[in-house]
């Protein structure tokens, strides 16, 4: 169990953050005990107070984004995307709470109203990532906390600083205690606080290992809102295109933007039997001058470390594993300092594999599969138990209808990365990606209820059918 909370900075090795593992319980029941009043607030006051929030954060936008890249590793251009991100959030969740959970006048008889409502189901977990340390956990806290939940947030142990900058923020902006509560904790404290049987749902952004898991536990607690956003195992097909370099450009940035730790990333490429070399030959000459450094190293790097050693221990062995059951390397995946998890992107061409591991490699590996025509290649797509993200790059409009017909993902692109998904738009996926309960404008949808109710004045009512006549 981890009580002492260490965050390194990935990309030097220094120590960013230590603290103490919380107490689960003692952080439920302060969220309970703050909820009655918060729920009874106007939306008016509620959306004020997420919005003095997001203000807040705006001033600090420069700090935020730099504490990103420090515990994360993720080059500063980036973190200020991911600070954008958290910022424009709340209109979009304002939006999407009256756009999808707005009270509603509903047709009715005369002398009655019906009117459809949304209540908030009370004490919500938020379970974070450490990819997008702040922006997918407020994607759940803030159309949470407008639809009038309360909130207990368990950062990952691996980005706690951000977790805790965050709910520092919500408390600085005069959100009354106990709404938003951090909770600090691994794994352990994770499993205490989805225990606790005064937490009305979990809102989770994780690995589909942890989302089973979950759902597992959950499996005889229908009464518990369960919202899981999981993994994928990404295709991107390569069809007939004029403009090779352009594809190979979006193949590039699909794999291995954020050192290819994003859950919408492009694992594997399937390519055109006829394109493959000229394909192949670009993709490797675009990832091989990719800048890999430190956040905030000049010239600004495409992308920095993944997120620990252990983690870049894993993905190479995985890449000799590939390589040990029949994988052909294009590119080796390379780590450049011993001690540091940088790494370069490996691209691995695995279409005579007798069995390829279904499982999502979250890091810079490109997987590679040649197909004769273009049935085999929706085929190949499909060949997952995920279904998060899906592109193809060229083609006929033609082949596109039949690609966005056939294929099974909850996102399918057009000559666009896989990678990029608007925060206006519903994002999820299908398979062990997602519990069919999108998140990003479509949160709003998990986070309250549907109550309807018939209402009349008076109390007037009459038999007009069935009775037997009175003596
Ligand atoms: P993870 O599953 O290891 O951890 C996620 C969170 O759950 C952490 O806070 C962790 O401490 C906690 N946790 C772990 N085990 C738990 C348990 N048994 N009970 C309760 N809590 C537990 O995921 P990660 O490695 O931090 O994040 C990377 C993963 O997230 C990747 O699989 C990626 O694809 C996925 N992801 C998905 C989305 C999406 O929107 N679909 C977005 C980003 C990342």
């Amino acid at each position: 169990m981890l009580t002492q909370l260490i965050s390194v900075e990935p990309a030097t090795g220094a120590i960013l953050w230590q603290g103490e593992a919380g107490d689960a319980d003692a952080a439920v029941a302060n969220a309970r005990q703050a909820w009655p009043t918060w729920a009874a607030l106007p939306l008016t006051k509620r959306i004020e107070a997420v919005r003095r929030y997001s203000n807040r954060i705006r001033t600090q936008s420069e700090q935020l984004s730099e504490l990103i890249a420090r515990e994360t590793g993720k080059p500063i251009w980036e973190s200020r995307t991911e600070v954008e991100a958290v910022i424009n959030k709340i209109d979009i969740s304002v939006r999407a709470y009256a756009e999808r959970t707005a009270q509603r006048q509903l047709p009715s008889q005369p002398n009655m109203r019906a009117a459809m409502r949304h209540k908030p189901h009370g004490v919500l977990a938020v379970l974070g990532p450490y990819n997008f340390p702040a922006h997918l956990p407020n994607g759940h806290i803030v159309p949470a906390l407008i639809a009038g939940n309360v909130v207990v947030f368990k950062p990952s142990e691996k980005t706690p600083a951000v977790g805790a900058f965050l709910v520092d923020a919500f408390s600085k902006s005069g959100l009354p205690d106990g709404v938003v509560n951090i909770l600090q904790g691994g794994p352990d404290v994770g499993k205490a606080l989805t225990a606790n049987d005064d937490i009305d749902g979990v809102l989770f952004t994780g690995s589909a290992q942890t989302g089973v898991a979950l759902n597992r536990q959950f499996a005889s607690r229908p009464d518990k809102i369960l919202a899981l956003e999981m993994g994928g195992n990404n295709p991107i097909i390569v069809w007939d295109t004029d403009d090779i370099h352009s594809a190979a450009v979006l193949v590039v940035q699909s794999a291995f933007l954020s050192a290819g730790q994003r859950c919408s990333a492009a694992s594997r490429m399937i390519v055109k039997d006829e394109l493959y070399d000229r394909v192949v030959k670009e993709v490797k000459r675009i990832a091989d001058r990719l800048i890999i450094d430190e956040p905030f190293s000049k010239p600004a790097p495409f992308m920095g470390p993944v997120i620990d050693n252990e983690v870049a221990d894993g993905l190479t062995e995985s890449f000799l594993a590939l390589m040990t059951h029949g994988g052909r390397p294009i590119k080796h995946m390379a780590r450049p300092l011993d001690e540091r998890p940088f790494l370069t992107p490996g691209i691995i061409d695995v279409t005579d594999m007798e069995e390829r591991p279904d499982i999502e490699l979250f890091g810079p590996i490109l997987q590679v599969i040649r197909v004769p025509d273009f049935e085999s290649a929706i085929a190949e797509a499909n060949n997952t138990r995920y279904g998060l993200s899906a592109a193809l790059i060229g083609g006929s409009a033609k082949q596109y209808d039949q690609f966005w017909s056939n294929s099974r993902a909850g996102i399918v692109n057009w000559n666009k990365m896989t990678v990029g998904a608007s925060s206006e738009a519903p994002f999820g996926g299908i398979g062990l990606s997602g519990n069919h309960r999108p998140s990003a404008f479509y949160a709003a949808d998990y986070c309250a209820y549907p109550v309807v109710s018939m209402e009349a004045e008076q109390t007037r009512a009459s038999i007009g059918i069935g009775l037997k006549d009175e003596d």
